[in-house]
């Protein structure tokens, strides 16, 4: 095809360039390794490559995929290349490409029931499917498991009985959903206070509401808290890098000594930072003393859930009131897919409800509206990415995803072991490894620059308790042994050359000072 016209593309012209686009696609995924993980070019690259204005005319397909290879590849990170070990991974796998195409294709908005019943329809749906492939309890499922025999009866916007009250939705990040969850927590508490003192200001109360993390949470917690106007207390961890009952408590009643009102907690299954646990048993009991709203924050771990052996993590859970996980980072679902569950849905949607005309519909007593359930009103059809990728995997090939990951991760913990000059911080438990040089920060500093400068390797720092090391998480959806060699070996290579450059640096100044 060649054409300069005004019509952009036929459908004729969309079956072939379709055509091509899923041969680039898979051609870039199979090749992948032959690339450097990250881009060689410079901020500001990308401009002088593209003309100043938008073209007069409509340009063809092959001229426009020209400039992909010519303009945009080279400024690609390879998320999905053998060697990313950075930040966590970006969930993908061709099912999953294949419902975004459709949803796409689709080119619905669904914000309410009416706007498209399917959409609204699969997303509980698929939400109960993997809220029960990962055990949470029944309080937190769409659909009342106790009503499993019963013909299904739909669920509204304000089903929300004594039986059961829960449910789920997709929304586009973590963050939005601690947002989300901080949000129907600060309209709760503000309510109860405005019933205990209905002369009281809503001003008043915002000024005193406090929430409570560990300082390993996601900085997600802390911009919600910026966005909901809210105190936000980063906890001390102990010595497992977890937050404890007793640090939450003192914080607690110091805070309510200062006339300050707790209404949230935030704890983590898997930081970021190390992949941490915090101690759900103790800061939930401590939560439901203090009727406090307590979210746990599963993004990256969270979907370790789905394998049997990692279920005592949910130690505590009867006292979480919302949680979530994003199967865009370890399920095998590409961005954005973000899984949020809650014991009260009714809580949420009292938070986020508004209720134009133009958005009512007929069936709006007995269906579902999910743009009750974030912050923005359009919604994609993302739950088709759940259930084309549950299903072409089956729980049984997620699962083993999962150990895989969990098992490279312990292949390449033990080669760092077996190399004495480096250290491993944390507990390795699932996909991410924390290692460092032992000996000073710079050392590790430096090995971190010259491995990603090196463009063979990508991998990113952190941080705590003042010690600098480097975190190896497996990202690749085929891992496998042979990477952790790979990896390992570049990483060796590297060390060589510092700490060789080190020695000498070291000899020559006690050289010096004889
Ligand atoms: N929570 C944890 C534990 C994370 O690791 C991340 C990101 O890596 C987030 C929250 C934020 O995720 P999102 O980008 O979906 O907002």
């Amino acid at each position: 095809m060649s054409k300069s016209n005004t019509t952009g593309m036929d459908h004729e012209d969309f079956r072939r360039c379709g055509k091509d686009m899923v041969d680039f696609i898979a051609d870039y995924l199979t090749n992948i390794s032959e690339r450097r993980v990250t881009p060689e070019v410079e901020p500001g690259y990308l401009r002088p490559m593209l003309p100043r204005n938008a073209p007069e005319k409509g340009e063809s397909w092959e001229d426009i995929m020209k400039d992909v290879e010519r303009a945009i590849m080279p400024g690609i990170t390879h998320w999905q290349h053998p060697r990313f070990h950075a930040y966590f991974p970006a969930g993908n796998s061709y099912p999953s490409i294949l419902a975004e195409m459709l949803s796409s294709g689709l080119g619905i908005v669904g914000f309410s029931w009416a706007a498209s019943p399917a959409c609204t329809e699969l997303e509980p749906i698929t939400l109960d499917w993997l809220g029960r492939m990962m055990s949470l309890p029944a309080c937190f499922l769409p659909f009342n498991p106790a009503h499993d025999n019963e013909p299904e009866i739909s669920i509204t916007n304000t089903d929300c009985d004594s039986q059961h009250s829960g449910g789920g939705a997709l929304l586009g990040s973590a963050s939005e959903s601690i947002l989300v969850a901080m949000l129907a927590a600060r309209t709760n508490k503000m309510k109860s206070k405005r019933l205990e003192k209905p002369s009281i200001e809503d001003g008043q109360i915002l000024s005193k509401l406090v929430c409570y993390t560990s300082k390993l949470a996601h900085s997600c917690v802390e911009k919600a808290g910026l966005i909901a106007m809210v105190k936000v207390r980063q906890l001390p961890v102990d010595e497992h890098y977890s937050l404890r009952g007793k640090t939450l408590d003192e914080c607690i009643q110091a805070d309510k000594q200062k006339g300050l009102i707790p209404f949230f907690v935030c704890g983590t299954l898997g930081t970021t930072s190390c992949c941490s646990l915090d101690n759900f048993e103790e800061l939930g009991q401590i939560c439901r003393r203090e009727n406090l709203w307590f979210h746990v924050d599963g993004a990256y771990a969270g979907a370790a859930l789905i394998c049997n052996e990692f279920q005592y993590l949910t130690k505590g859970f009867e006292y979480v009131d919302s949680f979530n996980t994003n199967p865009n980072k370890w399920l095998l679902m590409n961005f954005d897919c973000s899984c949020f569950w809650v014991r009260d849905k009714c809580a949420v949607i009292n938070a986020m409800s508004v209720d134009p005309l133009y958005l009512q519909h007929k069936h709006a007593e007995k269906a579902t509206d999910l743009r009750h359930w974030g912050i923005a009103l359009s919604r994609r059809f993302r739950s088709l990415k759940l259930w084309f990728t549950i299903r072409s995997y089956g729980i049984e090939g997620l699962q083993h995803y999962i150990r895989e990951h969990c098992r490279l991760a312990k292949v390449f913990a033990s080669l760092i072991n077996e190399d004495d000059r480096f250290e491993i911080i944390g507990d390795v438990v699932f996909g991410l490894v924390c290692f460092r040089l032992k000996g000073k920060n710079k050392l590790t500093q430096k090995l971190l620059l010259y491995l990603n400068d090196s463009g063979q390797i990508h991998v990113i720092p952190s941080m705590v308790n003042e010690i600098f090391f480097i975190r190896f998480a497996i990202c690749a959806k085929d891992a496998c042994e042979y990477d952790m060699h790979i990896a390992f070996q570049i990483i060796q290579t590297h060390a060589d050359g510092i700490l060789f450059e080190y020695q000498k640096t070291t000899s020559s100044t006690s050289i010096r000072k004889i």
